[in-house]
């Protein structure tokens, strides 16, 4: 019971700080590093708070506490669509806070950390192009150095005790390596985060690019690039014979006539299920266009590829078309070559697809090789 509230408490409060922005031109990414930037710079000086308290410092307790409200309401803006903002406010209040806390208790506090962290929050969160970002780095690296001769010519106006500067040190310590990794997080999730989307997304390119939408086989683009390694193979000798079969549904103009387009688009897609099936691993189909279909056997010659074509053509003739109740009886042409020497890519297409209108000529529903 108790886990459980303290589990519903820890997902509200998650759901709240990982709150998305409404503003489009703000992203989410920046506006939840702002955030906890914000908050934990709050329990920092909610904690030097407590110590300025416990060292009698008021003036110091009364600083802090300011800069905790500060905080405070740099992490409320975040929620209001000003982002930016919230950025510049955030930077610029932790060079002001530095710079007054170096003034006050000198080099040793340690503050001056902060700036390595301010440094690291300007890459993540800015949208400035590189050459800005190197700019702003370099006069933060200018002002570290800047702060230091200052700590060199004038003493600081509270002088701490070896305590409470080892204190000190440590609570910086241990909060300025709290909102590196933090911000390193953040910033490393995002880009891991992005990357895989990108990764996703050229897959689906690749794949939409690749396939023919109706059927679902390779398109003819793709299946010239994959022609084209099988002949480099065979070129190379690695492949000791490679064959094509062009397939040309008979008379389909007939089909749509008679049952429709849509008829003639189930009759497309079931006989590319069929192709898949009897064709198995032995090799790949393409969608060539309209109702032609390229198919490419690697590794087999004419004899083979015209037995398993011809397996194929029964297959078709005994597998009618189911589409609204009808049974739709269809039947393929095919004309196949096998990959010589003298051929190139085009003329052995074009040498299957002679043979393929001699089958059309001679009466269609055969193979011929
Ligand atoms: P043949 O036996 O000589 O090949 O005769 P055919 O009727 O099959 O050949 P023709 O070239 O005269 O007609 C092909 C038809 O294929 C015409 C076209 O409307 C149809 N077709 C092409 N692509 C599609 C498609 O994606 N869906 C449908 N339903 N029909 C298509
Ligand atoms: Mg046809
Ligand atoms: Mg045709």
């Amino acid at each position: 019971m108790f886990i459980g509230g303290l589990h519903m408490i820890h997902k509200k409060i998650g759901a709240f700080i990982f709150q998305d922005v409404q503003n489009p031109n703000e992203t989410k990414t920046t506006a939840v590093t702002l955030r906890l930037y914000a908050l934990i710079l709050s329990v920092y000086f909610l904690v030097l708070f407590c110590v300025c308290c416990f060292l009698r410092d008021v003036p110091s307790s009364l600083l802090t506490l300011i800069c905790g409200i500060l905080y405070v309401f740099a992490f409320r803006i975040t929620y209001l669509n000003h982002t930016h903002f919230a950025s510049i406010f955030s930077q610029l209040l932790t060079l002001l806070w530095i710079t007054v806390f170096i003034q006050r208790f000198g080099w040793d506090c340690g503050v001056q950390h902060f700036l390595f962290v301010l440094l690291v929050l300007n890459f993540a969160v800015s949208f400035h192009r590189i050459r800005t970002k190197i700019f702003v780095g370099i006069c933060t690296c200018a002002y570290r150095l800047l702060l230091y001769a200052y700590t060199r010519y004038h003493l600081p106006v509270i002088q701490l005790s070896t305590d409470a500067s080892i204190c000190i040190q440590t609570i910086d310590t241990l909060f300025i390596f709290a909102e590196l990794i933090t911000v390193m997080i953040i910033f490393t999730q995002n880009s891991q985060q992005m990357e895989h989307k990108l990764i996703r997304y050229n897959l689906e390119l690749e794949h939409i690019a690749s396939t023919d939408p109706l059927t679902g086989l390779f398109n003819r683009w793709q299946m010239y690039k994959r022609l084209e390694t099988c002949i480099s193979r065979y070129t190379q000798h690695k492949l000791q014979t490679l064959t094509v079969a062009m397939g040309d549904i008979d008379f389909f103009k007939h089909v749509n006539d008679t049952y429709g387009h849509d008829a003639g688009d189930e009759v497309l897609r079931t006989l590319s299920r069929l192709f898949c099936t009897v064709i198995g691993e032995k090799g790949e189909v393409c969608r060539w266009g309209g109702e032609e279909f390229l198919f490419v056997f690697p590794g087999m010659d004419m004899d083979e590829v015209q037995l398993l074509m011809s397996d194929l053509l029964d297959d078709i003739r005994h597998t009618p078309v189911l589409y609204e109740r009808k049974l739709i009886h269809v039947t393929m042409t095919f004309g196949v070559e096998e990959f010589g020497r003298n051929h190139t890519m085009e003329s052995v297409i074009q040498e299957a697809d002679r043979k393929l209108y001699l089958g059309k000529e001679s009466g269609r529903n055969r193979v011929i090789y």
